[in-house]
């Protein structure tokens, strides 16, 4: 009945949601469907950290408004957590904002620096919450196509100049959702090199932080020299300890970024519920092998999965870092096709790679997230169908 803004209008459309569609028909005919599709971590946040939330909820204290901007209690975990893990200095008062989960994060930071017209460079393919922060800004999208022969890096040399002198602000993310690519130290040197020659604030969303494979370890985009003055990481303990419901996320970099965010953020809420701020401080300096073993778990996964597909004769890489795999369509299918006839003719349910951006056309995108013995199955089942 009312018309909507402008901005709401311009928001892209929930391609996923039409996959949701697809799945619950296929299940709905009483077939056992393995949905690799989706990137929700299936396991549970380690007990130390829900007892960690459960004794802090019976604090009345707890019970009021958390300081606008989170407990200073919460930061400090982040600087100590970022300088034990990447090395990295942040002071926490000025280079840290507490967030609801990362993608809140994403679309804030649009908001903060985008004004209507201007141009923000997105990977393509990519995260889709980055597409909804330019549209919410009524800004404009300019695309970096994220290549296989590139290792799914960005090649700044294919930036024209006259584009990257019209940006403003940069997503990144890596290890990546979808393609899986890793980031390596001299990418994000080169990263900020081009960004100071730009004047582009980079945001590099690290929401795989903490899952890479083969003794690997994810870089941090804030261990590049001079990174800081040149933007933020946007950090979250959604994937790290399987606390997506939780939405507890990090704005962590240049200071002048992290109080636009802050201020964008007071207007809108005081902070996260005091009880998960502990338990999130408790989770980043308290022991870390659980992070360690949730890595070697999903490299496990990954390991039979691949190996699976490989056997058929599937020309697949095994991914570096993130919890997902991202293979290559077999001739005569697009991405979308392959997708369905993986549904209808084997009920296992994979994300086509055209919902992540037009560079994503030609791949399917596979989520780790779920047993040996089921990942298994989908390849058995997908062997059965004879099309290697
Ligand atoms: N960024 C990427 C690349 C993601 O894949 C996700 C979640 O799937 C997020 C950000 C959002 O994470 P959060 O749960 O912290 O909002």
């Amino acid at each position: 009945r009312f018309q909507q803004a402008d901005a709401l209008e311009r928001l892209p459309e929930q391609f996923f949601a039409k996959l949701v569609g697809k799945v619950s028909a296929v299940a709905a005919q009483g077939h056992d469907v393995i949905n690799l599709g989706q990137g929700n971590p299936d396991q549970p946040t380690p007990p130390h950290i829900v007892s960690a939330l459960q004794e802090a909820a019976v604090n009345p204290q707890y019970h009021k408004y958390s300081p606008f901007r989170g407990y200073d209690f919460l930061k400090e975990a982040v600087a100590d957590y970022y300088k034990n893990e990447f090395g990295v200095e942040v002071d926490p008062q000025k280079e840290v904002a507490v967030l609801f989960g990362g993608k809140a994060g994403l679309v804030e930071v649009a908001q903060c620096f985008l004004n209507k017209g201007d141009t923000a460079l997105v990977p393509d393919p990519g995260y889709p919450d980055y597409w909804s922060g330019v549209a919410m800004a009524e800004a404009n999208m300019s695309m970096m196509p994220l290549k296989e022969e590139n290792d799914f890096l960005v090649d700044y040399g294919q930036i024209d100049s006259e584009t990257a002198d019209r940006a403003k602000l940069m997503f990144l993310n890596y290890p990546n959702n979808p393609t899986a690519g890793v980031a390596t130290p001299q990418f994000f040197k080169e990263t900020v090199d081009f960004a100071q020659k730009h004047d582009i604030l980079v945001v590099h969303d690290f929401a795989y932080g903490a899952i890479g494979f083969d003794g690997q370890k994810p870089v941090s985009y804030l261990e590049a020299p001079g990174a800081k003055e040149q933007g933020i990481e946007i950090y979250t303990l959604s994937k790290t300890y399987n606390m997506a419901g939780w939405r507890v996320g990090f704005a962590i970099g240049n200071e002048s970024v992290v109080e636009s965010i802050n201020l964008l953020q007071d207007h809108f809420y005081v902070s996260l519920f005091p009880a998960v701020q502990e338990a999130a401080a408790k989770a980043l300096l308290g022991p870390q092998d659980c992070v360690r073993e949730l890595a070697e778990m999903y490299e496990k996964r990954r390991n039979v999965f691949i190996s699976g597909l490989q056997d058929l004769g599937w020309e697949v890489k095994a991914p570096k870092g993130s919890f997902f795999c991202w293979l290559p369509v077999p001739k005569g299918y697009t991405s979308e096709s392959f997708a369905d006839y993986l549904l209808e003719e084997a009920h296992v349910v994979v994300a086509p790679g055209i919902g992540f951006g037009k560079e994503g056309e030609g791949y399917v995108r596979v989520g780790l997230l779920t047993g040996e013995e089921r990942l298994k199955e989908a390849s058995d089942r997908i062997r059965a169908l004879k099309i290697f």
